[in-house]
């Protein structure tokens, strides 16, 4: 169910173990925009690359995410994160280097970065997701789109295929010896973003392909999973006029002017340590009241510093696309014109300043961090306030799986004939800090291990029985495979 990575992963190594396979997709368009088709193309490990021994990586999933990570996800990425790269490269995905540092070797070609906006077509996720559906073909695999999956069917505590609703307001249902479901998150749907993540959804900006509603999730836990890390979600610092201007997502970020400086609500006090970095902030942000509520406030030296230091960074890029940035000689009057409290934000600044002078930034409240780059002054005027809200771009939490992408059930067991892979899943991603661990990764390993558990568990065993019926359907058609 779903084809962006995860989905075509899972199907392409099923089908190349010589498992019969369809794949359902619930929209019609032969290039349908999922966030796999969106995306940056970087394949990287918690921001690192991927050709060191898997026992560093692993260190490095445990540092990125506060040692909260699942052992069995950490094992699984961190041994297979090279192998995934090598077997698309087998599938004819090509990749380049995007820039000097290790976690940029392995970038889809031609590449999506750095662009303006949302350039897909024949670049990165496009070419990817043509390349292997391209493969699916060759193994007499089907993608089937227009089919959205809204129930597992279970007998006997295993489950045995899927129903849906199909184009056309038709039903379908299936028999599978083994389901992987792979929606890619719940980013897109406000209920579940107000249960989990935020209580003002519509102001979170949709850094992403809207397809991620949380009906794998929902599915799941309606025959027993369990879910885990569900708080938390990969995001950047956007521009608050995206909000209205969808020019300004999903570049550029202002993450690197937020962690060179102060991110203030709108009582004029800091909200969270800066020294993070941008997905900690996000997530912080959209739990406030309001997310929509939060200024970067900076001085010249900084936006002509941190805010450069990008291919698509907020200096020039967020004001040439009509980003809002209220500047002014004075503090006060920066104050005046953002809105902000002049004491507050007086204070503020005075504070983290001293804090810069004494070298001390852990006595600030909340206490900040040393960042990766340093903190900046906020001392000669121009002054700057830029508006921001949290982009989210995929929901880290959801189904929880073992190390076989197999979806476990609340007592921690695995519910036979079921496996969730990519967004959809949960426990590698998360922790205090909102650690990243890598969108790309996470997809193309889960995939991958989803079905080779299911071939080696059941081709060796000699049965997978699948079968299709759509009812409504005025033609009738039904069809019948068996490996
Ligand atoms: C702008 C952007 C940049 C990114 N850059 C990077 C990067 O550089 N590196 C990185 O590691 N990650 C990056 N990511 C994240 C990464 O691309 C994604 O996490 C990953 O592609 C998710 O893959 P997926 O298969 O789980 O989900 P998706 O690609 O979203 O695919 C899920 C599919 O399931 C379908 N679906 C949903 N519900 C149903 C249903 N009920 N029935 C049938 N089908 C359904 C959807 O329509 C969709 O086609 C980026 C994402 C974005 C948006």
């Amino acid at each position: 169910m779903g084809a962006g990575l995860a989905g075509f992963a899972a199907a392409v190594r099923a089908a190349e173990q010589g498992l019969s396979v369809l794949v359902f997709e619930k929209l019609t368009d032969a290039q349908h925009i999922c966030n796999s088709r969106l995306t940056g193309g970087i394949f990287h490990v918690a921001l690192h690359g991927l050709v060191d021994p898997p026992a560093l990586i692993a260190e490095r999933i445990r540092n990125a995410t506060g040692g909260t990570a699942e052992p069995a996800l950490v094992d699984a990425v961190s041994e297979d994160a090279l192998r995934l790269v090598r077997w698309l490269q087998l599938q004819g995905i090509r990749f380049m280097k995007s820039g000097r540092e290790p976690w940029q070797d392995f970038t889809l070609a031609p590449p999506a970065l750095p662009q303006f906006g949302r350039q897909w077509k024949g670049r990165a996720g496009d070419v990817m997701l043509l390349t292997l559906e391209a493969r699916l073909g060759k193994h007499d695999g089907r993608v089937l789109r227009g089919h959205r999956a809204t129930r597992l069917a279970m007998q006997d505590g295993r489950c045995t295929g899927l129903e849906g609703e199909a184009a056309g307001g038709t039903s379908f249902s299936v028999d599978a010896g083994a389901v992987v479901v792979a929606d890619g998150g719940f980013q897109a749907s406000h209920s579940l973003l107000c249960e989990h993540i935020t209580p003002q959804p519509a102001h979170l900006k949709q850094r992403n392909a809207q397809t991620g509603m949380g009906d794998a999730l929902s599915m799941a836990r309606a025959v027993g999973a369990c879910s885990i890390g569900i708080g938390h979600f990969y995001g950047h610092l956007l521009s608050r006029t995206s909000l209205d201007n969808d020019a300004l997502w999903p570049f550029p970020w202002a993450d690197d002017l937020a962690r060179s400086s102060i991110v203030v609500g709108s009582d004029g006090h800091r909200i969270a340590d800066e020294g993070i970095g941008g997905v900690y902030l996000a997530n912080q942000i959209a739990k406030l009241p309001d997310p929509a509520s939060t200024f970067v406030i900076f001085d010249d030296a900084t936006w002509n510093g941190p805010g450069r230091l990008r291919a698509m960074s907020a200096n020039p890029y967020m004001t040439d696309a009509g980003g809002k940035l209220y500047s002014a000689s004075t503090l006060s009057e920066l104050a005046a014109i953002s809105g902000l409290p002049q004491h507050a934000l007086a204070a503020e600044v005075e504070s983290y300043n001293a804090a810069i002078a004494a070298n001390d930034l852990a006595r600030l409240w909340p206490p900040r961090s040393e960042p990766k780059s340093a903190a900046w002054p906020i001392r000669t005027g121009p002054f700057h306030a830029l508006p921001i809200v949290p982009g989210i771009t995929y929901t880290m939490g959801g189904i929880r799986i073992d190390g076989d992408s197999r979806v476990l059930d609340t007592n921690g067991s695995p519910i036979a004939g079921l496996y969730a892979a990519g967004a959809a899943t949960g426990g590698l991603e998360g922790g205090p800090r909102s650690g990243y661990v890598g969108g790309l990764i996470k997809a193309g390993v889960t995939g991958l291990r989803a079905s080779e558990h299911i071939a080696g568990k059941h081709v060796a065993g000699g049965h997978i029985n699948q079968s299709i019926n759509t009812t409504g359907d005025t033609h009738g058609r039904s069809r019948q495979a068996t490996v």
